[in-house]
C-alpha cells in the first residue's frame, strides 16, 4: 500500500553510483545520522532511486534500520513484460517496493534515444502497477527565457493518458544546464518555469500536478530554495553523501520543505 503523499518530496537519483555494499554502507551511516524525531511519517517523504542491482538491499535494510524511505526506481520498460532482454517491468519494481519511477530523465533521453512513445509507455506501466512517475523536462540551454521546450515535453507526453493516468504524474523541472554542473537555477528562474509549467497544464489539462526542481542542489543552496512552492527536490551528486543527504532532509524538514 503506498502510504498518503507528504507535502514535500526529497528524492535521491543516484544515477549508476553504489553497489549493494555501498548502498548497505549508505544506509547504516544515514541511520547514526538521522535524529529520532525526524524517523516518523512527517512533512518531507525521502525517497531513493539507487541503481537497479541495489533496489533490493535498500528495500531490506531501510526496514532494518528503521529509515523512513520510500524506494524509486531509475527507469522502466514501455513494456508490460516479454522478449525485452535486459530490460526491467514496472510490476518488477513494483515488487520491490518502489512507490516512484523517473521518466525521460535528459540522462536517458540523451543516451537511450527516448521516443515519445517510448516515453508515454513507461508512464503507463508504471501508473498500472501502482507506481507514481515522475517525468522530467528541462531546457538544454541556459536563459532563453522561453519555456515552450519544457512544456511541450509534459505535453507530449499528457495528450497521450487518460485522467487517472495524469493524476499520478510528478513533473521534475530539471533544466539540463544545471545537472551535474555548479550552477543551479535561480529562485527566480525555478519560480518562473514552474509557474508556466503549472498554468499550462492547469488550462489545457485541467489539472495542477506536483513540480519538483532538480539541478545541482545541495547543503548550501537548499535554504534558498524551499519556499517556492515546489512539491521537493530531485538530488543526484549530493544525495551520494549521507551526512549531506541528511542536513538537506533537515533544511527542508524545519520549515516544512515545500507544498505539493
Ligand atoms: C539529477 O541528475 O537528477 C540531478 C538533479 O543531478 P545533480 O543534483 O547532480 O545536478
Amino acid at each position: 500500500m503506498s502510504r498518503a503523499p507528504s507535502p514535500c518530496l526529497l528524492a535521491a537519483n543516484w544515477k549508476m553510483n553504489m553497489d549493494y555494499l555501498q548502498t548497505l554502507d549508505f544506509l547504516r551511516r544515514l541511520s547514526i545520522l538521522l535524529p529520532e524525531s525526524l524517523r516518523g511519517k512527517g512533512p518531507v517523504e525521502m525517497a531513493l532511486f539507487p541503481p537497479f542491482t541495489s533496489l533490493r538491499t535498500a528495500q531490506v535494510f531501510s526496514n532494518s534500520y528503521r529509515l523512513p524511505l520510500s524506494l524509486g526506481a531509475q527507469d522502466v520498460s514501455p513494456h508490460a513484460s516479454g522478449s525485452f532482454t535486459g530490460e526491467i517491468s514496472a510490476s518488477m519494481l513494483r515488487t520491490l517496493g518502489c512507490e516512484y519511477v523517473l521518466v525521460g530523465h535528459s540522462e536517458s533521453r540523451r543516451n537511450h534515444h527516448e521516443t515519445r512513445e517510448e516515453l508515454v509507455g513507461k508512464v503507463k506501466n508504471s501508473v498500472a502497477c501502482g507506481m507514481r512517475p515522475i517525468l522530467c523536462v528541462g531546457e538544454k540551454e541556459k536563459g532563453r527565457g522561453s519555456w515552450e521546450e519544457i512544456i511541450s515535453q509534459s505535453e507530449e507526453v499528457f495528450s497521450d493518458l487518460e485522467p487517472f493516468e495524469r493524476e499520478k504524474v510528478i513533473i521534475s523541472y530539471e533544466p539540463v544546464w544545471a545537472i551535474g554542473s555548479s550552477e543551479t537555477a535561480s529562485p527566480e528562474c525555478i519560480f518562473k518555469a514552474v509557474s508556466a509549467l503549472k498554468g499550462e497544464t492547469e488550462e489545457k489539462f485541467n489539472l495542477s500536478p506536483t513540480v519538483l526542481y532538480g539541478g545541482s542542489v545541495n547543503e548550501g543552496n537548499i535554504g534558498s530554495l524551499k519556499g517556492l512552492g515546489l512539491g521537493g527536490f530531485l538530488v543526484g551528486r549530493a544525495s551520494l553523501d549521507p551526512a549531506e543527504f541528511a542536513a538537506i532532509f533537515q533544511c527542508l524538514n524545519e520549515e516544512e520543505g515545500g507544498k505539493r
